[in-house]
């Protein structure tokens, strides 16, 4: 599949209007206030809409709002404060974005032949997951050696001692495809979560 992403574009806090420009053309912008301190600047996510990679960028370095100013050269636009432990995060996705010139790219990914995704994560079965499950009569997929519950009441899938989720097969198919969580349907390729998968996992670089 061929996937459109935002390239990410670092600029100093001089620059800020620029760094606007930038991601109401359709990229993602890092605004530096110092060395360590910096804010993530992405269009404003559509509420409910879970493939938006603004959203996936802000999910990556573990958070999940963002303010929106009303006023000023970022008005109307998604700021996120970068944690200063995640600084070296955004400052790589900037270095790999550095090789591709302009405001997005085209990137060609293959889920079937990839599955880095499926590894070492930690996949919640929500209440319409479940329900899912168990119209098709796999219920037990929920329990036993299949899914564990958590202190805090989630649900979670559990992997095989190399990290491999047990539903993944060894052609790196999904078993349950067409019965998967919502949290693997709606892991949208070319995210930065997914291409941080691929980078560790596959130890490829997009
Ligand atoms: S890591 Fe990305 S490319 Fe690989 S299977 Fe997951 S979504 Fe697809
Ligand atoms: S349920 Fe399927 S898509 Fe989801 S992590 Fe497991 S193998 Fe991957």
């Amino acid at each position: 599949m061929i996937v459109d992403r935002p390239l990410v574009r670092s600029f100093s806090l001089t620059w800020i209007a620029a760094a606007a420009e930038h991601v109401h053309a359709g990229g993602h912008a890092v605004v530096w206030r110092s060395k360590k301190r910096a804010i993530l600047v992405v269009r404003r996510p559509a509420p409910g809409d879970m493939l938006d990679l603004g959203r996936w960028a802000v999910l990556d370095l573990g958070l999940t709002r963002w303010r929106v100013p009303k006023g000023g050269p970022l008005a109307g636009l998604a700021v996120i404060a970068v944690p200063e432990d995640s600084a070296d995060i955004v400052q790589s996705w900037i270095e790999r974005d550095s090789a591709h010139p302009g405001v997005r790219r085209s990137l060609s990914l293959d889920c079937l032949t990839c599955a880095a995704c499926c590894v070492r994560n930690e996949v919640v079965l929500e209440r319409r997951d479940v329900q899912r499950l168990k119209r098709r009569g796999l219920e037990h997929l929920a329990r036993d050696s299949w899914a564990r519950r958590h202190t805090d009441g989630r649900i979670i899938l559990r992997l095989t001692k190399g990290g491999r989720c047990r539903h993944l097969a060894r052609d790196k198919k999904c078993r349950i495809y067409e019965a998967r969580p919502a949290a693997c349907s709606e892991f949208p390729p070319g995210s930065e979560c997914c291409l941080f998968a691929r980078e560790e996992e596959l130890g490829v670089v997009d």
